[in-house]
């Protein structure tokens, strides 16, 4: 019997190396979630090569090895989609690398997310043509805590369940949602938003997340927005992101 075949559109998560002259690619593929091969650099040729394997590619790969092996060997990358302007501006490839790091935070060998698959590539062609990338990431971001099934709570205390309203603004992260004015003295760590970041978030989470809202932001609520993500992510995570402080800068 031959060794099977992984045959898969992929992303690169990261690499690292493996002793003097192997380097371990950790990809994303569409159709058999995270996978690890082994790329051998000194006697690759050339459809090996170290550099098709990076991160903001989307490549067509052909992995092989046993089903329970933890590391399977490259027999083929092909780049499908370069995305050559996220490698070409600080601004997009910083972005890019975060929303790899949250992929990477958030999938599982061998587990298919072919929802998370297709949002990250959406949100990497939405991201060579935006003027205003963070809200991109905001919205990422939600989409991809709603198909973890992380989603902010903003309709409900999350809390005491009781049905929310309008002028209630106080966030818990740990929580996970806006808690009623009942609740909000009983908990620690909860932040006050504006209006207008209630009402994104709440346009956005009823709404298809990856459409552009109607709700304009002004850049004290982007910048509690992402705040509030950032509480909300790490929270659910429980770590911090390494890509999250280039995006400060
Ligand atoms: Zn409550």
């Amino acid at each position: 019997m031959g060794v099977p075949l992984y045959q898969s559109e992929a992303f690169v998560l990261r690499t690292y190396q493996l002793g003097d002259t192997d380097q371990i690619v950790v990809f994303f593929t569409r159709d058999f979630g995270k996978l690890r091969a082994v790329a051998r650099r000194s006697h690759s040729p050339r459809r090996h090569s170290a550099s098709y394997c990076q991160p903001l590619m989307l490549l067509r790969t052909i992995l092989f090895g046993r089903p329970a092996q933890a590391l399977y060997r490259i027999n083929t990358v092909d780049i499908v989609q370069p995305f050559r302007v996220l490698h070409e501006d600080f601004e997009y490839l910083r972005c890019g690398l975060y929303m790899t790091e949250l992929l990477d935070v958030t999938t599982h060998e061998r587990e298919p997310m072919p929802d998370l698959f297709e949002l990250f590539q959406l949100s990497l062609e939405q991201l060579t043509h935006m003027t205003n990338p963070a809200l991109l990431l905001r919205r990422f971001e939600l989409r991809l805590l709603e198909i973890m099934g992380y989603t902010p709570q903003v309709f409900y205390c999350a809390r005491c369940a009781g049905q929310l309203r309008a002028h209630e603004r106080t966030f818990n992260p740990i929580l996970g949602g806006l808690v009623c004015s009942a609740c909000a003295p009983e908990v620690r760590h909860s932040l006050t938003i504006s209006p207008a970041t209630r009402a994104y978030l709440c346009a956005v989470i009823e709404r298809d997340a990856t459409a552009a809202p109607t709700v304009v932001l002004d850049a004290a609520s982007q910048q509690e927005l992402e705040k509030l993500l950032h509480l909300h992510l790490i929270a659910r995570l429980g770590r911090e992101l390494k890509s999250y402080a280039f995006l400060q800068l």
